[in-house]
């Protein structure tokens, strides 16, 4: 979000990912390892269902994830196969990895043997997802699929991997498959609706979503969180109706009413330079193209649902940097700093999918601060003035319920401490503290293992730093 003037309450920090909460919520009940902050939300659309699948229940089936691997089929491959359950079983992962790796042709050709292997490298890649990472259990999710592409466990497995490393490889087809193999599993077709609307078929999503939705019966709370998603997209699909697309390369940029030739010509060249640019700094580029929504200032809020007062907002529910830009073509140095900013905020959705809620609120404005070039005059009054200081941890979460005055001080504190961070580690380094929270660390032990001070410390002496520029 971009405020030109903080004189009112903030929108809630809108940085979680709607449909990515959901799924979170769908595919991960056994582990309870769940790193998205729930109450990080998208404007409009109500906190995801309270989660009925954190304890494993078996009226649920999709619930199961494990393959049962206690009956070894009677082949002459017995005591082969009890042997890599067992390294299994014992955490033991590379060495059983190893001797999965070497089973001979034969071996995998028997007719009951194989299914079997099948189970033994499905269970191999859930002890690695949960002892490694999700990243490290692909592999094996990839090879049970490979040795038998019927099992819906298995498949179901691989395409949450696949969700969650945001990996090119969750396309229409394997969905298709997917939704064959599953029939009864909203899943998939959240999964494909997510696909559509990145897609911008807006109409294909909708239709996706209910067949979630009607799938979901046994759950109120998802149904009606798929509901919401649904209007949102109806919504946006109706405000959009009548605007006019035009792509480049990276940018897919829609205008409300005339086409105007100059904001166009200017939007784009802001946005590509910041593609260049700040894409250089971070070292991530976009997977896909962005895109940008150029509203009437007039219909900006009921198009978008935001307050009358928000200059701009990056919308993670459809991938949508949104702003009231016609009008504001002489501007184009608001025009700049809006676009930079939500780029920012884009970009780290891009680069941390499902784990972008693990990045401290403070820390994701600060970088579209730092990187937009951000001057706001209420910064430099209060950094000035006489405000009480948040501490850090405060600013981890939403920011929806601070008051004016202190939504300044947050939006102050963001940008300096980001600001200190990158002067004294250099930008490659917060790279890596970004890195950490992509896989799952928490703030102490990102700041530990990649600034290689404790986050106690780290607030200590930027505080000093923060109170020395201020007097
Ligand atoms: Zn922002």
């Amino acid at each position: 979000m971009y405020r030109r003037n903080i004189r009112h309450i903030l929108i809630p920090l809108a940085i979680g990912l709607a449909l990515l909460i959901g799924y979170n919520l769908f595919l991960k009940p056994i582990h309870p390892a769940l790193t998205m902050r729930p109450t990080e939300n998208v404007e409009s659309v109500p906190p995801p269902p309270p989660s009925p699948r954190n304890k494993p229940s078996e009226s649920e089936p999709r619930l199961v994830r494990t393959l049962d691997q206690t009956i070894i089929p009677p082949t002459p491959h017995h005591s082969l196969l009890e042997e890599i359950r067992d390294e299994i079983e014992k955490h033991n992962l590379s060495l059983a990895e190893n001797k999965l790796k070497v089973l001979s042709a034969s071996v995998l050709s028997d007719g009951q043997t194989r299914p079997f292997v099948a189970i033994l490298w499905n269970n191999l890649g859930l002890q690695q997802e949960r002892l490694q990472s999700t990243r490290a259990s692909i592999g094996a999710f990839k090879k049970a699929v490979e040795l038998d592409d019927a099992n819906p466990v298995i498949l179901m497995n691989l395409a949450q991997a696949y969700w969650e490393q945001r990996d090119q490889a969750l396309n229409m087809e394997f969905l298709t498959k997917l939704i064959k193999v599953a029939p009864d599993d909203p899943f998939p077709h959240l999964a494909m609706a997510d696909l559509l609307q990145e897609q911008d078929d807006l109409t294909g999503a909708t239709t996706h979503l209910t067949h979630a939705t009607q799938r979901a019966q046994q759950d109120p709370a998802l149904r009606s969180y798929l509901a919401a998603v649904t209007a949102k997209i109806q919504r946006t699909q109706s405000a959009e109706s009548r605007m006019i697309a035009r792509s480049s390369t990276h940018f897919i940029v829609k205008f409300d009413g005339e086409e105007d030739q100059s904001t166009w010509t200017s939007v784009l060249e802001i946005l590509e330079e910041a593609y260049r640019d700040i894409g250089q700094k971070f070292g991530h580029f976009p997977t896909k193209p962005i895109m940008v929504v150029l509203h009437a200032k007039e219909s900006f809020q009921g198009s978008t649902g935001s307050p009358a007062w928000a200059d701009g907002l990056y919308d993670p529910t459809l991938g949508r940097i949104q702003i009231p830009a016609q009008g504001a073509t002489t501007d184009r140095k608001w025009l700049a700093n809006v676009l930079r900013h939500e780029y920012v905020h884009a970009l780290l959705h891009d680069r941390l999918g499902s784990q972008v809620g693990a990045l401290p609120t403070w820390l994701n404005e600060g970088l579209a601060m730092q990187m937009a070039g951000d001057s706001w005059s209420e910064l430099d009054t209060a950094r000035h003035g006489e405000t009480k200081v948040i501490p850090l941890t405060a600013l981890e979460g939403p920011w929806g319920t601070f008051s004016a005055d202190a939504s300044i001080v947050a939006y102050l504190e963001a940008s300096s401490a980001t600001h200190y961070m990158v002067e004294r580690w250099g930008m490659a380094r917060v790279d890596d503290l970004i890195k950490s929270f992509k896989a799952k660390a928490s703030v102490a032990t990102a700041f530990q293992d990649k600034l290689f001070i404790s986050y106690e410390q780290f607030h200590r002496q930027w505080l000093e730093h923060f109170e020395e520029a201020r007097s």
